[in-house]
């Protein structure tokens, strides 16, 4: 009778709106303790835009669009794209840049390209944009300790106001040494996260939050959402050991994300959700797929694991 219930089960819940990839991870859905969630791109809509610049002294708004938007090169990250798009609203032309380097969780690096890019603007002497051969990098908080360098006061107080806003700020980086611009990127809250957050916690289940992103920004999106407990600035390897240490005070974990840096933490968890519209990685990684990109059909796949799994006994 077991391949029949399951076969049962499979269909109900492709009518869900979730494919599953691993049955046993469907059967413990009912028993889970926590939810984690990934923030960008799960809990939010991953649609960032830049809603502020704030640049050094010396530095023009169109030399930091230009600079940033050609060492985020062809990146897939969301950011990138909201940097280059920022740019081509802006009327700006990408910097040419050699030697682009990923430097994963952190942000990007690249070498500033061989053509002169200022020609004679550069011959006033005060103007302190960059010259060839030199390196630029674009990322966030973690970035800059990496680095070990401070920011400007103007930046610092941009970014503390962006932060307190829920914004993510990106900090563009001269010669490894001096930030000259930071941009703040507004992303949107779906609003299925916070009717999930909310059944959830009616069904006795703790949810929490993981991000690469600043302390700031998980803050604020954690206290939006209601979220029980967040881990924040967390590097690509690191993810999936949060999931570990949830594990490790006994507790049934769900991990829900659509980035390639969620695979770990999805493999790692009892219940690995990954969201259809995710990167190919993430779903190969997950045991549930849920394929409406639809946070709160987390929901239903407890309930529906409940319901199916009671009657097997
Ligand atoms: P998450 O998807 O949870 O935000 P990531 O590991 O993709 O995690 O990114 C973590 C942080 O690293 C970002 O919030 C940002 O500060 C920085 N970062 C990553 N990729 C880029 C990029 N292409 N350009 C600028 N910053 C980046
Ligand atoms: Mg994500």
């Amino acid at each position: 009778a077991v391949p029949l219930v399951v076969a049962i089960n499979t269909s109900t819940a492709a009518r869900n709106g979730m494919l599953i990839r691993d049955r046993i991870a469907m059967e413990e859905a009912r028993n889970l303790d926590t939810v984690m969630f990934d923030k960008t791109g799960t809990l939010t809509k991953g649609e960032q835009g830049v809603v502020g610049v704030e640049t050094a002294a010396g530095w023009s708004e169109a030399d930091v669009f230009e600079l940033a938007a050609g060492v985020e090169g062809d990146s897939e990250h969301m950011i990138a794209r909201a940097i280059r798009t920022a740019a081509e609203e802006r009327g700006l032309q990408r910097a040419s840049v050699s030697n682009f380097e990923n430097l994963r969780g952190l942000g990007v690096k690249a070498t500033v390209g061989s053509e002169p890019r200022r020609g004679a603007k550069q011959v006033s002497g005060e103007q302190s944009g960059p010259r060839d051969g030199e390196t630029v990098h674009l990322g966030g908080p973690n970035l800059l300790e990496k680095l070990g360098i401070e920011r400007p006061a103007g930046i610092t107080s941009f970014a503390e106001e962006a932060g307190s806003n829920a914004q993510t700020v990106i900090y563009l980086v001269h010669d490894e040494s001096e930030v000259v611009a930071a941009f703040a990127l507004a992303d949107v809250i779906r609003e299925e996260s916070r009717q999930a957050v909310d059944a959830l916690h009616a069904m006795d289940i703790e949810v929490a939050m993981l991000t690469g992103d600043s302390e700031d920004v998980a803050k604020a999106v954690s206290a939006e959402l209601g979220i029980d407990q967040y881990f924040a600035e967390v590097l690509p390897e690191e993810k999936d050991t949060k999931v570990e240490q949830l594990q490790s005070e006994g507790k049934l974990v769900a991990m829900v994300g659509d980035g390639v840096n969620d695979a770990p933490a999805l493999t790692r968890a009892d219940v690995g959700i990954a969201i259809g519209s995710g990167t190919d990685v993430a779903i190969e990684s997950g045991d549930i797929i849920l394929v409406e990109n639809n946070p709160h059909d987390v929901v239903r796949l407890v309930k529906l694991s409940k319901a199916s799994y009671r009657k097997m006994q």
